[in-house]
């Protein structure tokens, strides 16, 4: 009986405890925001609206709300118009914005689609759009809940027959990395830039799949953290058979702990291999253009140095007025992503006109390997097994 009433009192206290806790940390929300829009040092919340810049200092710009929407003034919030079928051409002038040919008293406005997406140019987004006008040019703004970005990431990132806990996976991965992006953003007024050709985070509805929007369903709310921070969570295609350590590929200032080398035998059934032929005259031209002066090009080098876990780390390239030494990241920007896929076993030979490279996988190499997650999970792994192995020391955090 003594027994039982002190495990009881213990209990109590533990209770009391939690509710303590979990009032005093705002029940894990955390990330105060300044009032324009700058975010002091500190986590973003899970649950706010992710603001992407969208258009940048656009005269003019077409949105349609796809059904009715309210446009309501961007700072006052109060309605300014309800449309029933929201086409919209709104320009800027010096007298504030211009909606449909008429002006409205405001310089922010915010069109709110009834039925939650909206079409910004040629692209359905969802989520809201916010146009601020500022020295007779706009900036748009893309609101949106983070699980809406996340359906997107994934089926961007990974196809609709992936298995289903690798495509969980991939949704905590993707969630917990525009978490991270949004808690390290210093920009005011929006957290991550969305513009065209500028590494675009979010595409819209059009990349979304039924197997990836039920994957993120399942797994609202995941993040993994690391020393109860949001963690690191960079994935990539295909890791050809070791993943990498994240200071080799992003310098020597990246040193999260999780993202170190680790064997992957799940991901050789996929697209584990590649050759490319690239021409000399590409090769020169995109050097050329990144400002470095070359005509001809003798040698190229892809292992000049490698890294502990025998992936390239910097490419060496004769030319006609002398040896450059790049990043093997650079040197993928500047050819190609695409043609040059991976810094895994890679081999170059001459040929003639131009240089014929083969190596394994595809990416960057650092965090979780897609295919591999694919693997895993073809193998009867869960999503947290996936997790624990690509992110080795993270743990799975549930608001
Ligand atoms: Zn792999």
């Amino acid at each position: 009986m003594k027994t039982t009433f002190l495990a009881k009192y213990v209990l109590f206290l533990v209770f009391v405890g939690v509710i303590v806790f979990l009032l005093v940390s705002g029940c894990g929300t955390v990330g105060p925001y300044t009032n324009n829009g700058g975010r002091l040092h500190g986590e973003a919340s899970i649950s706010a609206p992710i603001r992407l810049l969208t258009l940048s200092g656009v005269k003019s710009v077409s949105i349609s709300a796809l059904g009715a929407c309210k446009i309501v003034n961007g700072e006052t919030n109060a309605q300014i118009d309800f449309l029933k079928s929201g086409d919209l051409q709104v320009a800027c002038s010096e007298k504030g914005l211009i909606v449909n040919d008429n002006h409205v008293a405001a310089v922010k406005i915010r069109v709110i689609p009834e039925g939650g997406k909206i079409k910004i140019g040629e692209i359905v987004f969802r989520g809201i759009a916010e146009i601020v006008c500022e020295k007779n040019e706009m900036n748009v703004i893309n609101e949106l809940g983070i699980e809406e970005l996340v359906m997107s990431q994934v089926g961007r990132e990974v196809s609709s027959g992936f298995k289903p806990e690798a495509l969980k996976a991939q949704a905590i991965a993707a969630r917990t990395f525009v978490l991270h992006e949004k808690s390290h953003s210093k920009f005011n007024g929006y957290d991550l830039k969305n513009l065209a050709g500028e590494g675009r985070i979010y595409f819209g509805t059009y990349t979304e799949h039924i197997p990836g929007n039920e994957a993120v369903d399942a797994t609202r709310g995941i993040t993994l953290r690391y020393q109860g921070e949001t963690a690191f969570t960079p994935y990539f295609s295909n890791c050809g058979g070791y993943t990498e350590d994240v200071s080799e590929v992003w310098g020597t200032d990246s040193k999260e702990p999780y993202l170190i080398p680790v064997p992957c035998y799940f991901c050789k059934t996929a697209e584990h291999t590649w050759q490319s032929e690239i021409a000399k005259s590409h090769i020169v031209a995109t050097l050329s253009a990144a400002g470095h002066s070359v005509g001809d090009i003798f040698d190229i080098d892809p292992n000049f140095e490698t890294s502990k876990s025998g992936r390239s780390k910097t490419v060496k390239v004769v030319t006609d007025k002398g040896k450059i030494v790049l990043s093997l990241n650079e040197f993928r920007s500047i050819v190609g992503y695409n043609v040059l896929r991976s810094a895994r076993s890679l081999t170059c030979r001459q040929r003639p006109g131009a240089f014929y490279f083969t190596g394994k996988g595809w990416g960057h190499g650092v965090g979780m390997c897609q295919d591999g997650a694919n693997g895993m999970a073809k193998l009867g792994n869960d999503y947290k097994g996936i997790l624990r192995r690509y992110y080795p020391g993270t743990e799975i955090y549930r608001k």
